[in-house]
């Protein structure tokens, strides 16, 4: 199965460089008529310029394609409508948005100023909401929309000195599982991509012969499944190095303790029971857990 994005339309944030740079170039290449948005900050969030984004722009319409910059901050929604209205005008749709723009702001939690906290939230998660929210009625009305959020290993699993990148990382996870919910009716699905990249985000904390191994072009074979006309919906997918996986959420079947006897040791007590992974299931909803304890409760309430 062969995959083109002819005649779609792509918004990339931070496509300037590293991974969104990449996954720009790609669509570009495939058929996407792409907008390379980029603040061209450094690293850390801080400066600013329009440089990186018009040279994806120039590489994209030397190689035949189609292409626009942009250099909004994803954390500010007015720049961010300014986009989508550009884009509008434009090409008339917005098919697809991949979700990329990303700073870090690393300290270990003890040393963690707040400020670096709120801003890694801000770029990462109100970035993608800010995003997310510009191009939402307009893939509601058109019936299709592919949305691929950023999500980390450092998010789902924790990285020393990184509790706002992870918790920032872990909450687009969040927005996408209710998205799907009420995206499905309108054909809009929507992904997250947890990738492992050797760019200017990690370059320095790795030797150059393993950054060679982690090119981001291996990340954007991943990204672009997630964002195609028969992309997947809730996936969460892990790229890098030429390694695939999928995380999961699995809840396990757990325990029914009776009203009369609720409390911390009896809760202790059934530890196993409430640890096992026997029945463990992948839950479609946050209700679907509360069908799953008032059914244990009803059937208790029945037989007894
Ligand atoms: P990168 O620094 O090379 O690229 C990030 C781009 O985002 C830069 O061009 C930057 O200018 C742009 N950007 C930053 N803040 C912005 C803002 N407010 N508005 C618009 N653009 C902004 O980093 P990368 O490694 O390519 O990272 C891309 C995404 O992948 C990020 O979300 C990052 O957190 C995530 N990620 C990367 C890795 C990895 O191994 N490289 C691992 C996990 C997650």
């Amino acid at each position: 199965m062969s995959i083109d994005f002819n005649g779609r339309v792509a918004i990339v944030t931070g496509a300037g460089n590293g991974l969104g740079r990449s996954h720009a170039l790609e669509l570009a290449k495939r058929g996407a008529k792409v907008v390379i948005n980029d603040l061209g900050g450094a690293r850390d969030g801080s400066g600013g310029s329009s440089e990186a984004a018009k040279a994806v722009v120039a590489d994209i319409i030397a190689a035949g394609g189609e292409a626009i910059a942009h250099g909004a901050n994803v954390a500010n929604f007015d720049e961010v409508q300014d986009m989508v209205a550009q884009t509008m005008e434009k090409w008339g749709r917005v098919d697809i948005l991949i979700n990329n723009a990303g700073i870090l702001r690393d300290k270990s939690f003890a040393k963690m100023d707040l400020a670096d906290f709120r801003l890694v939230m801000d770029v990462h998660v109100m970035g993608s909401v800010n995003c997310t929210k510009a191009v939402w009625d307009i893939m509601r009305e058109q019936n299709y929309g592919r949305i691929v959020m950023t999500t980390s290993s450092s998010g789902m699993y924790g990285n020393f000195g990184q509790t706002n990148y992870g918790a920032a990382k872990m909450a687009v996870i969040g927005f996408m599982n209710t998205l799907v919910l009420e995206g499905q009716k309108n054909d809009i699905r929507v992904n997250c991509l947890a990738p492992t990249a050797a760019t200017r985000m990690t370059e320095d904390i790795m030797p150059p012969e393993i950054c060679a191994m982690l090119q981001p072009e291996a990340v954007t074979a991943g990204a672009l499944t997630l964002c195609h006309d028969d992309a997947p919906n809730r996936m969460i997918l892990c790229a890098g190095a030429g390694g695939y996986a999928s995380t999961r959420l699995f809840e396990t079947d757990g325990v029914f303790i009776p009203q009369d006897q609720q409390s911390p040791e009896t809760v202790l007590e059934q530890w196993d029971g409430i640890c096992d992974i026997g029945n463990q299931a992948e839950l479609a909803s946050g209700m679907k857990q509360s069908e799953k304890f008032l059914t244990k409760a009803m059937t208790y309430v029945q037989a007894n």
